[in-house]
Order: C-alpha cells, then structure tokens, then sequence
C-alpha cells in the first residue's frame, strides 16, 4: 500500500524504479489532502518544492541515501522555505533566514520535505493540544490525542502522510507519541545531532530525533542527522557508526536492566503493565538475561524536569518580545515595557504562560538555590544512578507511557496530571543518555490503541540499543498494523 511506505520500503521501490519519486510524492501529498482534515497533523506544506526536489531525484540530479524518499519535519525546526512557528502565535509570520542543520543533512541526502508538523505551542506539552493552531489527532482513534509535544510528526507518519519524520524530545517528546502512535521514535545521545536551527526550549534537555515504522528506518534517520556542527558547540566530534550495519545481528547475552522503580503502580494502566511484562518474557525467550538494577532517584525526576525545564524555557523565551522576534500588539501602547508585555501576553499560550511564570520564579533571587540548584543537585544524582545501572546492564526497559493514548480533553484542566505522562521519559533527558519507544502491544478496544516499550541505553550507545530493539521488533509484528482511518 503506498499509504505505507517505510523509509528504507520507499528508498528501494524508487531505486528499483517501481515508482518514481514525483509519483511517490504525489500520492503522499494527496494522502494528506484527503487525511488531514481528520488528524490536523501539519501546520504547512510545500506541495510545488516537495515536487520539484522529488523530481530532481526522478531526473538524477539529487542522490543520497534517502533519496526522494517524503519526510515530515517538527514545526520547531527552521526552514528557510515555509513559515516556522512552533505552534504559536508568537511566530505566526516567522519566515527563518536559515536552514537547520538536520534539514540541509536531510536534503543532501535527498529526502523530499513535504511540510511542518503541528506540536504543543514551544514543544511544552504532551498531547499536541497546546497547539495555537488547532489540535492533533490520533491515527489510531481520532477521538484520542497522538501524545506530544512531536505529535503532528507522529500522527503523520502512523496516518500514512508521511514516510518518516523529525521530532524534538526534551523530556519525552519523540518517544511518548511514537508510543501513542504506534511507531517507532527515537532520543539520540545529548551531542549526536546538531541542534543549530532548532528553536530552543531547555538548552540543556532538547535533541532532534527520529521517528519511522521500523527500528531500520529510525537508525537511517539517525545516521543521517547525526555528527559533529561547528554552528552548535554543544554537539560532539565523535564519528558516527553505521547504524545499519550490524541492526540486525542479536546480541549475545544481552543484558536488561529491569529497574523497580519504573514499576510503577499508581497511575499505570493495567494493559501497559502486561504488554511490557510480555515483552520482558520474549527477551528472555530470545536469550537476554533481565538484571534488577536500582535507579533510586528516578520519583524526583518529574519534579527536577519540571523546574529546570521552565528555568532554561523562561530565559530561551525572553527574546521573544514583538521587537527583536515575534508577534508585536496592533494595541496602542504606553511605552516599551507595555509594547512587550502586551505582546507576549497576546502571543503566548497558557501552559507557555505557566512555564514562563514557574522558571522566573525559580530563578528569582532567593528562591534559587532552593529550586533550581537543588533541581541541578537531583539531576547529577539522576545521572548517576544511570551510570551504575549500566555498569550492571546494557539497555534498561520500562514502558514509554503510562497509559495509552488517552481522549482529547482529558488532561486538559489538570497541568500535573499532563505532566506525568512523563514519568518514564524524563530522566533520560536529565541525564543526556539515549532513550527509544517501539511497539509492543496494543489495546482490546474496537479501535485498538498502540502500546509503547521504552527501552535506555549509555551515552553514544545509540548502535546497541537499536540492536537490542530490533532483536524484539524481529521477533514481533506490532510494526507492521496500520490504523484505519475513516
Ligand atoms: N511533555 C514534556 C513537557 O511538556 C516534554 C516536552 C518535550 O519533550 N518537548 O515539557
């Protein structure tokens, strides 16, 4: 079905001539045109460029490993084409004078882009309804959200609209829709990709990623944004392996780290707790050894994200103020104090507001040390149990989400109870490790919710964890259902 295309399926259909790359993406755009009036998954699309890139592929003159090959990209990720305005009225209008730097790796390797993804308003959120621009929906059931805040580029990829997408996971944002999704979605290492031309949320917590259908498609992705930027210093000269090379080969008496705090039981949806239990006993099955560990300060991990994430966002949203950036207020105003505050009380939404409000606060003299030192202590103490756990394991598993997709509206009213959507994602973040949700179940419903595992793995370990997640993904057929959309 051309709705569904791999990354690699699409790759070597076009090499093998069995359909051309304008035809490709054709079909994509008019998938979208028929689909997304239901998901809302794009904030724009660049129909007449995608075609003119997809024949540029047909006529040889572009090539590359993704070579015309339709991808989606996170509306947080500047492109010199479109508009970038991370779901906000903020940048409604904001056209970047540069490209990012995945966006040119993505286009030397030939991938046609097709458009922006719809995302929680500055990537704060976890159900893309923070969205100034109207809200995402689940493939799998439209009455649910598709998780977020990447939930327009995973909603693309599950509802066919796409044949692979780039997110930004900053405590969960790739891995949580791809779980809610039903797709694979991956956090690669602190420093693996250059984030120049990533619009900045927490400087310290954010990484571009990958989402696909398959641990393969989301291994090219990654081989292809991957490597060292001079434009970002925080992004790390290390070479980058062949992530596909060996994704296939099991490893031999992998060990799972199995950590009892990730068990949680409040707040753990029965279906999600026996899906994950499967999955440990098919690793079992397939020769890994599941090794206890302890990652004893995992319960403050919600608590130190939710501080040091809106310190880092409220200084990062500071330039925004309708002079150097963004929306400036038609309203008649007093002075320069006024203009600003008018416009970022225009041009911002409420949950942006909120992290706006608790970052100043907890970095407002006297409250500092209190808040975010102590936030900065809990997550070198994060760290740290990390690196003792993998001195014990190769991966850890836990489920990504708590829960499956839950319906629109749902959480809405209760910031805390959107904030723990979380709990099994944020620490990896804290910690700049590697983190990757596939399939691994689904729910009994009429129309069946995906389940997401969640599987860590060490600083730059990015190569075994693929590994280790394509020794369960071969061994099941959750990757390959499709939702059927109305
Ligand atoms: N849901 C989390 C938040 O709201 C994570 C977002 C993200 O990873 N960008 O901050």
């Amino acid at each position: 079905m051309s709705n569904y295309y791999t990354i690699i399926g699409a790759r070597n259909a076009i090499r093998q001539k069995k359909i051309s790359a304008v035809e490709l993406t054709r079909q994509t755009l008019g998938r979208i045109e028929s689909t997304d009036k239901q998901v809302r998954a794009y904030n724009s699309t660049c129909a007449d460029r995608a075609l003119e890139q997809a024949k540029a592929v047909d006529e040889g003159r572009r090539a590359g490993e993704l070579a015309g090959v339709p991808i989606a990209i996170k509306d947080n990720l500047c492109t010199t084409f479109g508009t970038t305005t991370c779901s906000s009225r903020m940048l409604k209008n904001f056209h970047s004078p540069y490209d990012a730097t995945v966006i040119q790796k993505l286009e030397s390797a030939g991938a046609v882009i097709l458009g922006k993804t719809n995302m929680d308003e500055f990537a704060m959120g976890s159900s893309t309804e923070n969205s100034a621009f109207g809200t995402t929906r689940n493939p799998w059931n439209v009455d649910c959200v598709p998780g977020g805040s990447s939930g327009g580029s995973a909603a693309a990829l599950a509802a066919g609209m796409c044949c692979g997408s780039i997110g930004s996971d900053t405590g969960g944002s790739i891995r949580q829709p791809a779980a809610l999704c039903g797709v694979v979605g991956l956090k690669p290492t602190y420093g693996r990709i250059s984030r120049y031309g990533l619009v900045a949320f927490a400087s310290s917590l954010d990484q571009i990623g990958p989402f696909g259908w398959t641990v393969s498609d989301a291994a090219l992705l990654l081989k292809v944004m991957s490597g060292h930027d001079p434009k970002d210093s925080t992004s790390v000269p290390l070479p980058v392996p062949d992530y596909l090379a060996q994704i296939d080969q099991p490893i031999k008496g992998l060990r799972i780290g199995i950590a009892k705090e990730f068990e949680l039981t409040a707040g753990m949806d029965p279906r999600v707790k026996s899906a994950v239990d499967e999955a440990m006993k098919l690793y079992q099955r397939l020769g890994a050894e599941l090794v206890p560990v302890s990652l004893p300060h995992t319960e403050y991990g919600i608590a130190a994200y939710y501080v040091i994430a809106p310190c880092e966002a409220s200084s990062n949203l500071a330039r925004y103020d309708g002079i150097h950036y963004g929306h400036r207020t038609d309203k008649p105003v007093n002075d320069i104090i006024d203009l600003v505050s008018q416009s970022r009380a225009e041009g911002f939404g409420d949950e942006v507001k909120r992290r706006i409000m608790i970052g100043t606060y907890a970095l407002s003299s006297g409250y500092y040390d209190a808040y975010y030192v102590r936030a900065l202590k809990v997550r070198t103490l994060i760290k740290r149990d990390f690196d003792e756990a993998f001195k014990k394991c190769d991966v850890i598993l836990s489920a990504t989400a708590p829960t499956p997709a839950f319906t629109a509206g749902e959480k809405t009213a209760d910031p805390l109870q959107m904030y723990l959507c979380d709990v099994f994602t944020v620490t990896c973040n804290i910690a700049g490790i590697a983190g990757i949700s596939l399939p691994c179940g689904f729910t009994a419903d009429p129309k069946p919710l995906p389940i997401g595992l969640q599987l860590l793995g060490p600083t730059f370990g990015e190569e075994m964890l693929l590994r280790a997640a394509r020794m369960y993904e071969s061994a099941t057929d959750w990757h390959q259902r499709r939702p059927v959309l109305g």
